[in-house]
Formats: C-alpha cells, structure tokens, sequence
C-alpha cells in the first residue's frame, strides 16, 4: 500500500520500496493510553479502581523524576497509585516486608520497584519478594519464566512497546527475519523472545557476534539495545527494513540519541524510530496497560 508523504527507492533485489516513514512514538503512546483509560472506566463499572504502587528508595534526582512522571501518568488515565518514598538507609529486610505487604493489599494491583536501589540493597532480593501477578515491570523470575515458556503472565514494559511500535508498521512478524542487538536482561533477551512468540525468525547479536553489519543487512526488522550511540550504521539497513532504536545515549554537547545512525538510516529503512519520541514514550505507556491487565485479572480471579 503506498504511504503518504513516502520516498521511493528502486532496491535491484527488492524492487520498489517505500522509505522514510518516522514512527512518532508519542502518538502510539497517546493511543495506548486511551486504550487503557477504557479499560479502566470499564473496571470502574465493576467497582473496580486499578491501583499502582511505586516503591522509591534513596533519593536520587533520576529516579525521583522517573517515578514523578509514573504517578502522573497514573492520574491521567484514572490508575490510583500509591507512593512509597524511602530513605536510602531503609534495611532490605523492611523493603522486603513492605514488597511482600503490597503483595496482599487488595487495592494493590501493580507493583514497582524503581531501579537501581542504593547499596547494599540487592535488587534481585527485593524483585524476587514481588508477587508475580503484580510485576508490572516483568521482572520477576516467574515472569521471566512464563515469557521463556510461552505462557501467559505480565511482559516487560519496553520490550511490550517495541512490539507494539512494530505492529503500526503493519508488517507481518510470521516469518520475518528480525535482528536483535543486545541481549539483556531487561531489553534484548525480552525483545527476541516477545518476536519469537509472533513466529518471527529471530538472530539475537551482541557484543561478541562475528558480522554484525552482515547480520542487519540481512533483517526485515531491526531492534537496536546496546546503549552505543551510532553502532548500526545506516549503509548496514536492507531498504525498506522497519529500524527500531531502543538506545538512549547522551551526545558531548548533551543532546539524546540512539544506537543507530539516524539519518543515513532513514534513508534505507521502510519505517524508524527516533530518539528521543520513539521507544522512550512508551514505556511508562505499557506500565499503564500492564497495571489495567494485572487489574483485570485480578477482578476475574475474584469473580471466578
Ligand atoms: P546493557 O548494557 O545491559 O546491554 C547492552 C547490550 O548491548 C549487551 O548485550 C551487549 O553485549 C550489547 N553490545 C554492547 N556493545 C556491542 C557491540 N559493539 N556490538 C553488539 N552488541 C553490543 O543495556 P540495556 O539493554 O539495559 O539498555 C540498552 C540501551 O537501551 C541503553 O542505551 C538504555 O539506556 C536503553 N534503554 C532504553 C529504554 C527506553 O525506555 N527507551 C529502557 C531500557 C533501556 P554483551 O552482552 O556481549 O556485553
């Protein structure tokens, strides 16, 4: 189908190609969060209130943002959410309690822990005192596990946007060879299994992968996660390729970017996300829509 206001390149290989369409991840956002403020009302009909519980501890200025943005976030869309501020000092013990605490309350329907905590508080203690049908971060083990396993249960928050900025290009994921860069815990490895899950062939690359740029030339999709800006060089992307840059990386002159070359991208690339307004937007998004689905679930457990 031709796209408005697209370029069109001849590929000797592929034909006719349209390039250049930009993802704006801001509206894909706008449009998730509207999906999510139905959902709630729905809930609410059901006498129902999503609630959302934010553990902050220590008070580094990054982190207090980030959970500043979340709380409001919640607001807009009609979540309750329930701050949890503590001093850096707090015993892992006492987090621990009150993780497990939040695992019993009712009006509880989503939990995060705002990561990194301050030493010695060992994340992996606290991520694990989570109850896996509140991990709305998709961190805990039992998460990881049910993901890994094909079963259903609450998928990571930027992995799940990626998937969903795929989707708007319209690709068919069946099939398709699809390139990760990176392979961690939090982006990579969650990314590759949530493309395998829609029975796309998947190559996971990363710091030790022997063709790097032979591997992307070769994707129909790109997922870069390496946090090194400008690492997949443009001239690497197979024309009409949908080029998604999850990196977040700070310039010398302080200005955001991603890990891939943004223009010369562009050019080649059927679809691209920016940096900023690309992946970053939607984040906090599916935080939201993991909160109304644990939510959901919980409402129907009840109601079974
Ligand atoms: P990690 O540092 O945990 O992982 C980076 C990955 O990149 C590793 O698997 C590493 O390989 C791989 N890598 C490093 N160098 C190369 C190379 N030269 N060639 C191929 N692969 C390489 O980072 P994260 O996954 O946590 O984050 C990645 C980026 O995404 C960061 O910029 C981060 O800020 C951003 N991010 C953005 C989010 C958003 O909301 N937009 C959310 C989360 C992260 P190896 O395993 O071999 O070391």
């Amino acid at each position: 189908m031709p796209l408005r206001g697209s370029v069109y390149i001849r590929d000797t290989r592929l034909g006719k190609l349209a390039v250049g369409q930009t993802i704006d991840g801001k509206v894909v956002a706008a449009a998730v969060r509207a999906e999510v403020r139905e959902r709630v009302m729905r809930l609410a009909a059901r006498g129902v209130v999503p609630g959302l519980a934010a553990i902050l501890v220590g008070d580094d200025p990054a982190s207090r943002v980030y959970v500043g943005n979340k709380g409001k976030a919640c607001a807009d869309v009609g979540i309750r959410s329930f701050g949890h501020r503590l001093p850096a000092a707090m015993p892992e013990g006492e987090l621990v309690a009150l993780v497990r605490r939040l695992g019993r309350d009712p009006e509880v329907h989503g939990i995060l822990v705002q990561l990194p905590l301050p030493p010695p508080l060992r994340a992996a203690a606290v991520i694990e005192a989570l109850t896996p049908e509140k991990d709305v971060d998709g961190l805990h083990p039992v998460s990881q596990g049910r993901l890994l396993a094909g079963q259903p249960g609450l998928r990571p928050c930027t992995p799940l946007g990626v998937l969903r900025l795929i989707d708007t290009t319209g690709i068919a994921l069946v099939g398709a060879r699809t390139v990760v860069v990176g392979r961690s815990v939090l982006v990579g490895k969650p990314v590759a299994l949530l493309l395998l899950e829609r029975h796309a062939t998947v190559t996971l690359c990363h710091s030790r992968t022997a063709d790097l740029a032979g591997e992307v030339a070769r994707a129909e999709v790109v997922v870069a996660a390496t946090g090194h800006a400008g690492l997949v060089r443009g001239e690497w992307i197979r024309p009409g390729a949908v080029v998604i840059d999850v990196g977040i990386n700070r310039r010398a002159e302080g200005k955001l970017c991603g890990d891939v070359e943004f223009e010369p991208a562009r050019e080649r690339a059927g679809f691209i996300t920016p940096v900023p307004g690309g992946v970053g937007p939607m984040t906090v998004a599916m935080l939201l829509a993991n909160t109304v689905t644990a939510a959901e679930q919980a409402a129907a457990a009840r109601a079974a």
